[in-house]
C-alpha cells in the first residue's frame, strides 16, 4: 500500500518521498483517513510506530485546507508534549513534512529563553508544539492565544499524567474551544484507568486506533535478560558494548546521579559516554543527543524522563543498567529501539533486588523474558535471594535456602565468590 491512497495532497507527498518513505505504518494507514475526517482519535501507539507523522500530516493538510483569512494568524492546532526532547521532535516533523505549505509552526518548552518564543508567537503561528508549563508560563504572560485552536493533540498522554501534568492539562483545557468545537487526538503507550477518564472529558466520539496489543512490547523488539551481580553490572556493560562492538547504545538508570556516575565510569572504561537528565541544562542535553546521533557518543545514559520520546533512527541496542519501578516505563525505554519496522535488541542487567520488579514487568507483558547468565558474569548464588521465575530459572530451585555468605549487608552486597551453577542457558557475550 502507498501513501497515494491515504487522501493526502500532492505537497505533502512530495515532503514524504524526499524522506524516503515508501509506505505507510499501520498507524498512519488507520490515523490519517480519520483525522482528515475531521474526527476525534483516541490511539494506542508507542513511539516508533510512526504516529507522529501519523497526526501531523492529517494535521497540516486540514489547516492547509481551511487557511485563515488576512491578519496575524491565529494559533490553530496546539501539540502538548510531555519533554522538550519531544516537543522539540514533533517541531521537527512539523517542518519536515510541511515545508512545501505556507504554514508556520513554532516549538515552546522550558529551560530555554521565553523571548525568542515570544517574538516568534508575536508574528503568529498556525501550528504550536509545547510542553504544559512553558505554555501556561507563555498564557500568564498573555502571550499566546489558545481561543482559536481548532485541533488539539494531546502526544505520550500516559507520559503526561505520570510526570504530574495532569492540573497543567486541565488548565490548558480551559482555555480552549470546547471538545464540540474542535478536533482532538489523543496518543498513548499505554490506556489506564486515568487515560481513559482523560480522553472521556477530552474527546468527543473518538475512533478508536490500536496498532499494538495493549501494553505489549514492540515484536521487532528481541528481549533478554542478563542475571548478574550489581557490583558487576558497569563490567559486563563495558564488556557487551566492547566485545559486541556495538556502535550506539541507550542505557536507562533509574536516577540522575546513577546516570552521571555510570557514564563517567563509562569514559574510565575507553567508551565514549555522555549522561542526559532533568538536572541538565537543555544546552547540554540538545548536545548530548545530538553527539549521540552524529556517532560521536557510543553510549548514552539516561534516566526515563529525558528519554521519553527521542527519536533516534534505528538504534539497535538499549540496556535497562537498572529495570524501572514502574513496569510501563519498561515498554517505554525499549520502545527506543526497533522503531518504524528495524530489528532492534533490548538487554536488561537484572540482580537480585529487581526480581519483584522483573516479574511486575513479565506480569504487563504477560509472559516471560529469557534469561541468559554470560560465562564469567554467573550471579553468586551466596547473594541470591530467591529464584528468578518459578524456580525454574534457578539452577537447582535452592536460592532461598542458600546459605549467605554475608549476613546483614543486604542484597547485592558482592558476598564471597563462592560461585556455582546459575540459572538459565549459557552463552559466551
Ligand atoms: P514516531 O513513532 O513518530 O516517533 O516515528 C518513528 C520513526 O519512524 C521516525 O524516525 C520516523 O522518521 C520514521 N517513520 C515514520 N513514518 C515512516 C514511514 N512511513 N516509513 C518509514 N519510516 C517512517
Amino acid at each position: 500500500m502507498s501513501f497515494d491512497t491515504l487522501g493526502l495532497s500532492a505537497e505533502l507527498l512530495r515532503a514524504i518521498s524526499e524522506q524516503g518513505y515508501n509506505e505507510p505504518t499501520p498507524v498512519q494507514r488507520k490515523a490519517i483517513p480519520v483525522v482528515l475526517d475531521g474526527k476525534d482519535v483516541l490511539a494506542g501507539a508507542q513511539t516508533g510506530t510512526g504516529k507522529t507523522a501519523g497526526f501531523t500530516l492529517p494535521l497540516l493538510q486540514r489547516l492547509n485546507d481551511s487557511p485563515t483569512g488576512k491578519g496575524r494568524r491565529p494559533v490553530r492546532a496546539l501539540v502538548l508534549t510531555p519533554t522538550r526532547e519531544l516537543a522539540a521532535q514533533v517541531g521537527d516533523s512539523v517542518k519536515t513534512y510541511g515545508r512545501h505549505l505556507p504554514l508556520r509552526s513554532a516549538v515552546i518548552f522550558g529551560g530555554v529563553k521565553i523571548n525568542p518564543q515570544i517574538e516568534k508567537l508575536r508574528r503568529g503561528v498556525d501550528i504550536l508544539v509545547a510542553t504544559p508549563g512553558r505554555l501556561l508560563d507563555h498564557v500568564s504572560q498573555r502571550t499566546v492565544d489558545l481561543s482559536q485552536v481548532e485541533i488539539l493533540v494531546l502526544d505520550e498522554a500516559d507520559r503526561m499524567l505520570d510526570m504530574g501534568f495532569i492540573h497543567d492539562i486541565r488548565k490548558v483545557m480551559a482555555l480552549l474551544p470546547d471538545k464540540h468545537a474542535r478536533q482532538t487526538l489523543l496518543f498513548s503507550a499505554t490506556f489506564s484507568n486515568e487515560i481513559k477518564q482523560l480522553a472521556n472529558r477530552l474527546l468527543n466520539s473518538p475512533e478508536l486506533i490500536e496498532v499494538a496489543r495493549r501494553n505489549t512490547t514492540a515484536e521487532r523488539i528481541e528481549q533478554r535478560i542478563h542475571p548478574v551481580d550489581k557490583l558487576r553490572k558497569r563490567e559486563l556493560l563495558s564488556h557487551m558494548i566492547g566485545s559486541g562492538n556495538w556502535r550506539q547504545v541507550l542505557v536507562f538508570t533509574r536516577t540522575k546521579h546513577g546516570a552521571n556516575r555510570l557514564a563517567q565510569q563509562l569514559e574510565k572504561d575507553g567508551l565514549s559516554a555522555s549522561a542526559i537528565h532533568g538536572n541538565k541544562s537543555q544546552g547540554a542535553r540538545t548536545r548530548a543527543l545530538a553527539g549521540f546521533k552524529s556517532g560521536n557518543v557510543r553510549v548514552l545514559v539516561a534516566t526515563d524522563i529525558a528519554a521519553r520520546g527521542l527519536d533516534i533512527d534505528q538504534l539497535p541496542h538499549v540496556v535497562n543498567y537498572e529495570l524501572p519501578n514502574v513496569p510501563e516505563d519498561y515498554v517505554h525505554r525499549i520502545g527506543r529501539t526497533g522503531r518504524a519496522g528495524n530489528e532492534g535488541e533490548a538487554i536488561s542487567l537484572v540482580c537480585v533486588d529487581e526480581h519483584k520488579l522483573l516479574r511486575d514487568i513479565e506480569r504487563l507483558l504477560k509472559r516471560e523474558l529469557p534469561k541468559v547468565v554470560l560465562e564469567g558474569y554467573e550471579p553468586d548464588p551466596s547473594i541470591r535471594a530467591e529464584p528468578i521465575q518459578n524456580g525454574r530459572n534457578n539452577g537447582g530451585g535452592k536460592g532461598r535456602s542458600q546459605p549467605r555468605k554475608r549476613s546483614g549487608g543486604g542484597n547485592g552486597g558482592g558476598g564471597g565468590r563462592n560461585r556455582g551453577r546459575s540459572s538459565g542457558n549459557r552463552s559466551a557475550a
